[in-house]
């Protein structure tokens, strides 16, 4: 496959699809421009080589809101709020595209000349985007003579402009952008050619949604740190008692069966063997250290205690791959941060020891950057769900869609 480093760009017009559904406020200002810094490499890359670009992108939910409202206006949806943000960085004119039917903007593009640079409208303002619609993928592709996907964050989805649009490309001419191949080289890294001992950090508040993942990587790791309100599903399955914790009564059996499979296997599951305890679901509630299996009538676990944090940190220390994804607790509120701060100080040392590690999926980002670790591990995914299904072993269709 071709990669953007060796392509020639000279005069060719590229259709680049990024994940630019970043934040904006109700000022329509950026307040987290990530994603934006993240494409850059790619863009200026391929302006740089002398070709043209045009940027598709999908931001927020436009169909859901256009269900519910018919008169939902574009401009609470509408790109055109990033543009002197895109355009500060790159130090470049951006043009607008309002829609296909613009056929100024469109003209405009079709006539452009090398180093350009364009936008289009949010993509998933129309239905066609989310449906993977042939035909419009097909009118999107006619822009281009080459196709570029830098969007990880979307490549779980089989949308027209993140999987369908490559078929309209032959094998030369469909290329990963370069935050996409580092995203997949990287989870490779991590799924593949994993060196051993393989520590996950699995966390956050439901077994449900963490099922597929552990399941895949009973096959993969050596050891799975389950932390988080997932933690107590596993507790009570085993006979212990929660108090008001979080659990998911019809996922007992699913987390003694994960048990059972991993003994089977050689792997070590490593659940925390205490927990910070409080009366209420707040901030100011009163706390207390209890066992993890015994926790008192009314307080429920919020966050991992002293014991568990020690005995994750041995884990870490010893390991020489680490992917963590999910919180150790409700990191959110400053009286339950510490246990999920205390991983990712073990993860920080551990990288710094010699480990690879990679955190992505969310909420562990948001951790690790609360607590201004996020240049001290080896990888930061931009990806959520997308990494989450990759590391359930799924191939994603926007992946497959320039690999095959
Ligand atoms: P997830 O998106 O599944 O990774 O879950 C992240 C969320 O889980 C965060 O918002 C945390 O506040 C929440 N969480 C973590 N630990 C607990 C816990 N012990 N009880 C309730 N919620 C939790």
């Amino acid at each position: 496959m071709n990669k953007i480093q060796d392509f020639n760009f000279s005069n060719k017009k590229a259709i680049v699809r990024v994940d630019f559904n970043v934040p904006i406020n109700e000022d329509g200002i950026v307040t987290d421009d990530t994603r934006i810094k993240a494409a850059l490499p790619t863009i200026k890359t391929i302006l740089d080589k002398g070709g043209s670009v045009l940027l598709l992108s999908h931001w927020g939910r436009p169909q859901k809101a256009l269900k519910k409202d018919p008169n939902t206006s574009i401009e609470n949806f509408s790109l055109k709020r990033i543009i002197p943000n895109i355009e500060k960085h790159l130090n470049k004119e951006v043009h607008f595209i309002a829609n296909l039917e613009d056929k100024k903007g469109i003209n405009s593009w079709n006539n452009a000349s090398s180093g350009s640079l364009y936008l289009m409208e949010n993509i998933r303002w129309y239905e066609e985007e989310e449906k993977g619609d042939n035909s419009f993928a097909a009118k999107l592709a006619e822009l281009g003579d080459v196709f570029v996907n830098d969007a990880f964050g979307t490549a779980h989805r089989a949308h027209a402009s993140t999987a369908t649009i490559a078929q309209y490309f032959d094998k030369e001419n469909k290329l990963f952008g370069q935050l996409m191949q580092n995203e997949i080289d990287a989870a490779n890294k991590v799924l593949s050619k994993a060196e051993k001992p393989f520590t996950a950090i699995i966390g956050g508040a439901k077994v449900s949604d963490k099922i597929l993942i552990i399941e895949n990587l009973l096959e993969k790791a050596t050891d799975i740190i389950i932390g988080g309100g997932m933690a107590y599903t596993f507790m009570k399955a085993q006979g212990g008692t929660i108090g008001n914790s979080l659990v998911e009564e019809d996922r007992m059996e699913k987390a003694l069966e994960i048990l059972a499979k991993a003994k089977e296997k050689n792997v070590t599951i490593h659940l925390p063997e205490d927990s910070k305890v409080a009366d209420a679901f707040s901030n100011d509630a009163n706390t207390k250290f209890e066992d993890s299996n015994a926790i008192s009538e009314g307080w429920m676990g919020l966050d991992i205690g002293p014991k568990a944090k020690e005995s994750f940190r041995e884990v870490l220390l010893k390991s020489k791959t680490i992917l963590w994804n999910g919180p150790m607790g409700v990191f959110e509120m400053e009286a339950f941060q510490d246990g999920s701060k205390a991983i990712a100080e073990s993860v920080k040392d551990a990288t710094k020891a010699g480990a690879y590690s990679l955190v992505g999926g969310g909420d562990s980002v948001a951790a690790i950057k609360k607590f201004g670790y996020e240049n001290d591990v080896s990888y930061i995914s931009t990806g959520g769900g997308a990494l989450l299904e990759f590391f359930e072993g799924k191939n994603l269709p926007g992946i497959k869609a320039i690999a095959e």
